[in-house]
C-alpha cells in the first residue's frame, strides 16, 4: 500500500483523522460521496457487497470504496449491525480552491450507541453498558443513547455483576484498556484509565446535571458505581459530539428490588429471544399486546426485571382489573394506536437530530394527551393517578411545532422547504427572490428581444451553465457588443450581460442563503424544544406503562387468565396451570397441571418418558411465577405465589465450543453456580443433571445437588431426572415429593398423556421414543432383545420386603456420596430393582 510515499495534502489529512480512530471505519466525505480508503475500503467492500476500487496510479494506489451519501445511511447500518464503528468525516469548511477543504469528524456510530430511527429496531432497545472494578467491588452503568435512559449499580461479587449484565443484555461494553474482567459476549471497548477516575467521574456527572453533589439520584456515596456512569458519559459525549440534553437523570438500580433471572433462564425460558434470536415464540410476544413502541420496549425490560415489592405487583393487578371491569381497552386502544415512538423523538431532540416527520409525530402524539387523560379520569388507584400526573398538558409545545411546520413539509431540511411560509419574515424574503425567478426571466427575454430585434433570442438555464441569452447561429453576429459569450454551440450560440450576471449572483445567494438560514431556525426550534425533553419522556414512560397495563387487560379478557395471590410464606400454587405460550400454539389440546410446591415439599423429583412433557411443566411454572411478578394475569383457574428472590435453571445444554468447555464441564459450571448462589427463596429448575458422564458418576451427583437443594438451602426445586434411583430420596426425606408425567401404552403406540400425577415413573419408554424419532425398525428389535437380556439377568421374583430390606440399611438421606456410590454398586450387582413400588 502507498501509505509511505508522500501523500497529496487531501491524503494526509484523511491519514491524521484515521490515526486517532484506527478500529473504526472512517467514512471521508468527498463531494457527495463518503470513500472509504485502504484496509477500511477492503473491509466494508465486503461486508457491503460494493465495488472496491483503486485512487491513484497502478504502482502506489490505494483501495477505495465510496458510498453516496444521500444512501449512507443503510450502508451504516448494515456495517455497525456486523459489529463495526462507523467514523462519520464531514466537509466543514469553504471550497478555496487551496489546499483540502478543512474536515472533522462529525459523529462515531457503534452498536451500542445509536439512535437513528434507521439503525434502530422499534421492539428492542439498545443498551451501552460501563463496567469498573476494583477488589471484589464492581460498578456497573448503562444507558439507551436512543432515549437518555441512564443507570447505575454496584455488585459486591462477579456472579450478581454477570447476572445483572444478562438482563441488560448492552450490545457493546466498555472497560478501561487494562482491564479484562468480563467472561461476556457483547462487543468490548476499551477506554483510556483516566477517564474512569473517581474524581474526573464524580465532575463530569454533577456538571452534567448540573448540581452540586448526588443526593438526588441517591447515588452520592456510589464510588465503583459513579466511575462506571461517568465513564460511560464521557464516551456517549465522545461519540455523539453532543451535550446529551436528553440524559435528564440517573437512576440508582437496586437488584435486590427485582427477581433475579440468571442467564440459562432468561436463555432457555424464551423470555423475549427464542434460541435462533427472534421473537416467536417467546413469552415477549405472546404478552405483546402492545401498541405503541414505547410500551414494548418497557415490556421487555418488565419480563427480564421483574418486580419483587408485593404492593407494587399488587398495585399493577388492580388497575388491571380496573381496566378489565370498565373495557378501558375498546376505548383507548384506537387512541392508542395513534400514539408516535416519542421516547426517541424526545431523544433525537435532545441529540438535535430530529427530522421534520419527527416533530409532526410528536405533535400528533401530544394532542392525543386529553382525550387519554379524559378515559383515565374515574378510574381509582394511585397508579392510575400517577399515569394521569405524568400526561403533563402540551399546547405550547403543540403549538410551536405546528407554526414552524406543516403536514406537506419536505422531510429533511437539507435542502429547505421544512418551515411554513410565514414562520420567519427574512427566510420569507429570500423564499420570494427565488420564486421570482420566473417572472423575471420572462420580462428580460421580452426586454432583449425588443431592443436587439432578434427573434431567435431566448433566456434560458441550466444545471452546469447557469442563466445565459441564447441566439441562432444565423443571428449570432447581430448580437450587440456588451454581450459576452458564454458558449459556442452547433447551431446556437450563448452569451450572459451583466443584468444577467447580476441576477445569476442573487438568485444563488438568496437560494444558499434561505437553506442556510432555514437550518439555523430549524436548529433554533429544537433548541427551543429541548426544554421540554423532561415532560415529553414523562409522558412517554406513562403511556409505556398504560400500555402495558392495558395489554395485560386484554390478554386476560381474551385468555381467560386469573389473578394471582401473593402470599407471604413460602410456595408456589397453581390450579390447572398452563405453559403460556405453548398453550398459545396447541389451544385445547394442551393438558393442565396442578404445581404444589410448599416449604415442607419443597422439591419435587420429576420423572417421566423423554418427550413427556417434564421441561415444559417446568418452564411453565417458571414463566408462570416472571407473569406473576410484572403484574400479568395469569393462564391457570387460581395460583397462590410466594416470595421468590431470583430464579436459576440449568436446562438442556450443548458444548460451549468457543470457551472449549465439554457439555459436561457446562453443566456443572451451572450446577456450581447455582448451590454457590440459590438462597431459601429460589425457585430452581435442573433438567436432566449427570448425563453426560459415567451412569454412577452422574447419579451420585446428581442425588447429591438434590439433596443439597432440599437440606442445606431449602429452596423451591423443581428437578426431572431419569435415574430412578432418586426418587428414592422421598423415602426419608419428607420435604422431596415425587412426580410423573404420565403416558399410556396403546396397541402398538405410546400415548404421551402429559397429566402430571403424584409417584415416581415406573417406565422410561426409552425404546418406544427411539420408535418415535424414526430409528431403523430392526435397530430397535434388536435393542428389545438386549433389554429383555438385561433384564432376564435381574432376579424376577425380588420383593418389595426384600428390596425394603437393602435400603433399610441405609438413611440415603444421611449418606455421603461416596457411600452412596457404594451402594448403589452393591445393589446393581445384586441386579435389584431401584424403583420402589408406591
Ligand atoms: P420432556 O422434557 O419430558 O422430554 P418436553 O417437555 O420437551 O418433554 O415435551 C415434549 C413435547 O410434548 C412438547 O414440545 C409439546 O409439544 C408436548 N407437550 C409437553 N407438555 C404438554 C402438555 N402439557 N400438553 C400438551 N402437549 C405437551
Amino acid at each position: 500500500m502507498a501509505t509511505s510515499k508522500k501523500q497529496t495534502p487531501m491524503m494526509a489529512q484523511y491519514l491524521s483523522i484515521k490515526a486517532e480512530h484506527p478500529n473504526s471505519l472512517l467514512f471521508f466525505r468527498l463531494g457527495d460521496f463518503y470513500e472509504l480508503f485502504m484496509q477500511d475500503a477492503i473491509d466494508a467492500a465486503k461486508i457491503l457487497d460494493i465495488t472496491l476500487t483503486k485512487r491513484g496510479k497502478s504502482d502506489d494506489a490505494i483501495p477505495m470504496a465510496g458510498v453516496p451519501h444521500h444512501a449512507a445511511e443503510n450502508y451504516i447500518a448494515r456495517l455497525v449491525k456486523s459489529g463495526k464503528n462507523v467514523v462519520i468525516c464531514e466537509q466543514v469548511g469553504e471550497v478555496t480552491g487551496k489546499g483540502p477543504v478543512k474536515r472533522a469528524v462529525s459523529r462515531i456510530i457503534t452498536p451500542g450507541t445509536i439512535s437513528d430511527d434507521h439503525l434502530l429496531q422499534q421492539q428492542e432497545s439498545v443498551y451501552i453498558a460501563s463496567i469498573y472494578q476494583h477488589k471484589k467491588q464492581y460498578g456497573i452503568a448503562w444507558a439507551e443513547c436512543a432515549s437518555g435512559q441512564f443507570y447505575v449499580c454496584q455488585c459486591s461479587n462477579e456472579a450478581s455483576m454477570l447476572a445483572l449484565l444478562e438482563q441488560i443484555s448492552p450490545k457493546e461494553v466498555i472497560l478501561h484498556e487494562q482491564s479484562s474482567i468480563l467472561n461476556y459476549s457483547s462487543i468490548q471497548t476499551s477506554r483510556p484509565k483516566w477517564e474512569f477516575g473517581l474524581e474526573r467521574c464524580y465532575q463530569v456527572l454533577t456538571e452534567h446535571f448540573q448540581t452540586k453533589d448526588l443526593n438526588a439520584f441517591g447515588a452520592d456515596a456510589l464510588t465503583v458505581g459513579l466511575q462506571a456512569a461517568g465513564s460511560l458519559l464521557q464516551y456517549l459525549r465522545y461519540t455523539q459530539n453532543t451535550q446529551l440534553v436528553h440524559i435528564k437523570s440517573l437512576v440508582h438500580h437496586h437488584p435486590s428490588e427485582h427477581l433475579m433471572l440468571d442467564a440459562s433462564t432468561i436463555k432457555h425460558l424464551a423470555l423475549t429471544q427464542n434460541a435462533e434470536g427472534g421473537r416467536s415464540h417467546t413469552l415477549f410476544n405472546t404478552l405483546n399486546y402492545c401498541e405503541t413502541p414505547m410500551g414494548q420496549r418497557l415490556l421487555e425490560r418488565w419480563i427480564l426485571q421483574p418486580l419483587r415489592d408485593f404492593d407494587q405487583i399488587q398495585a399493577r393487578y388492580q388497575t388491571v382489573s380496573h381496566f378489565m371491569h370498565i373495557g378501558l381497552a375498546e376505548k383507548l386502544l384506537p387512541t392508542l394506536q395513534k400514539v408516535g415512538d416519542i421516547e426517541r423523538i424526545a431523544a433525537r431532540i435532545g441529540l438535535l437530530t430530529a427530522r421534520p416527520q419527527d416533530l409532526l409525530g410528536l405533535m400528533h402524539t401530544l394532542s392525543l394527551i386529553p382525550s387519554i387523560k379524559q378515559l383515565l379520569a374515574k378510574i381509582p388507584g394511585h397508579v392510575v393517578s400517577e399515569l394521569i400526573n405524568a400526561l403533563e398538558d402540551a399546547t405550547d409545545e403543540i403549538h410551536i411545532i405546528q407554526q414552524a411546520i406543516s403536514e406537506q413539509t419536505a422531510s429533511i431540511i437539507r435542502d429547505g422547504g421544512v418551515l411554513r411560509d410565514g414562520y420567519n419574515e427574512a427566510l420569507d424574503d429570500l423564499r420570494q427572490l427565488s420564486k421570482d425567478r420566473n417572472q423575471f426571466l420572462v420580462n428580460l427575454e421580452k426586454q432583449e428581444q425588443e431592443s436587439t430585434g432578434l427573434s431567435t433570442l431566448r433566456v434560458s438555464y441550466n444545471k452546469i451553465h447557469g442563466y445565459f441569452i441564447e441566439v441562432s447561429q444565423t443571428q449570432a453576429k447581430s448580437v450587440p457588443s456588451h454581450y459576452k459569450a458564454k458558449q459556442i454551440l452547433k447551431n446556437v450560440h450563448r452569451y450572459t450581460i451583466e443584468e444577467l450576471l447580476r441576477y445569476e449572483q442573487d438568485i444563488s445567494t438568496a437560494k444558499i442563503r434561505s437553506i442556510e438560514l432555514e437550518k439555523k431556525l430549524y436548529t433554533e426550534l429544537l433548541v427551543n424544544l429541548q426544554c421540554s425533553i423532561s415532560k415529553f419522556q414523562k409522558i412517554s414512560q406513562s403511556i409505556a406503562v398504560l400500555d402495558n397495563l392495558l395489554s395485560f387487560s386484554v390478554i386476560a379478557t381474551l385468555r381467560q387468565y386469573k389473578q394471582p395471590i401473593l402470599l407471604k410464606d413460602s410456595g408456589i400454587e397453581i390450579h390447572s396451570g398452563k405453559h403460556p405460550v405453548l398453550a398459545e400454539i396447541l389451544q385445547d389440546s394442551f393438558v393442565a397441571n396442578h404445581t404444589n410446591l410448599s416449604h415442607a415439599q419443597r422439591t419435587h423429583v420429576i420423572t417421566g418418558p423423554n418427550m413427556g412433557g417434564k421441561s415444559t411443566y417446568m418452564r411453565q411454572v417458571a414463566l408462570l411465577v416472571i407473569m406473576a411478578h410484572i403484574g400479568s394475569y395469569l393462564p391457570c383457574e387460581h395460583a397462590k405465589i410466594g416470595p421468590i428472590d431470583k430464579i436459576f435453571s440449568r436446562i438442556g445444554s450443548g458444548d460451549d465450543l468457543a470457551s472449549g468447555r465439554s457439555t459436561f464441564m457446562v453443566e456443572m459450571s451451572e450446577m456450581a453456580y447455582i448451590l454457590n448462589n440459590a438462597t431459601q427463596q429460589s425457585l430452581v429448575l435442573i433438567d436432566e443433571i449427570g448425563r453426560g458422564t459415567s451412569t454412577f458418576d452422574g447419579l451420585s451427583l446428581a442425588q447429591s445437588c438434590c439433596l443439597y437443594l432440599a437440606q442445606n438451602i431449602q429452596n423451591l426445586t423443581l428437578f426431572s431426572t431419569h435415574f430412578f434411583e432418586i426418587t428414592l430420596l422421598a423415602q426419608n426425606n419428607p420435604c422431596i415429593y415425587n412426580v410423573h408425567l404420565t403416558a399410556a401404552e396403546h396397541e402398538q403406540d405410546l400415548v404421551f398423556l402429559y397429566q402430571l400425577q403424584p409417584g415416581a415413573a415406573k417406565k422410561s419408554y426409552g425404546l418406544w421414543v427411539a420408535k418415535l424419532a424414526g430409528i431403523p425398525s430392526d435397530v430397535i428389535t434388536d435393542a428389545k432383545l438386549v433389554l429383555q437380556s438385561l433384564e432376564s439377568k435381574k432376579p424376577t421374583n425380588t420383593s418389595k420386603p426384600q428390596q425394603l430390606a437393602i435400603l433399610d440399611q441405609v438413611n440415603l438421606s444421611k449418606t455421603s456420596p461416596k457411600q452412596a456410590l457404594q451402594l448403589l454398586f452393591q445393589l446393581k450387582q445384586c441386579g435389584l430393582d431401584l424403583l420402589v413400588d408406591e
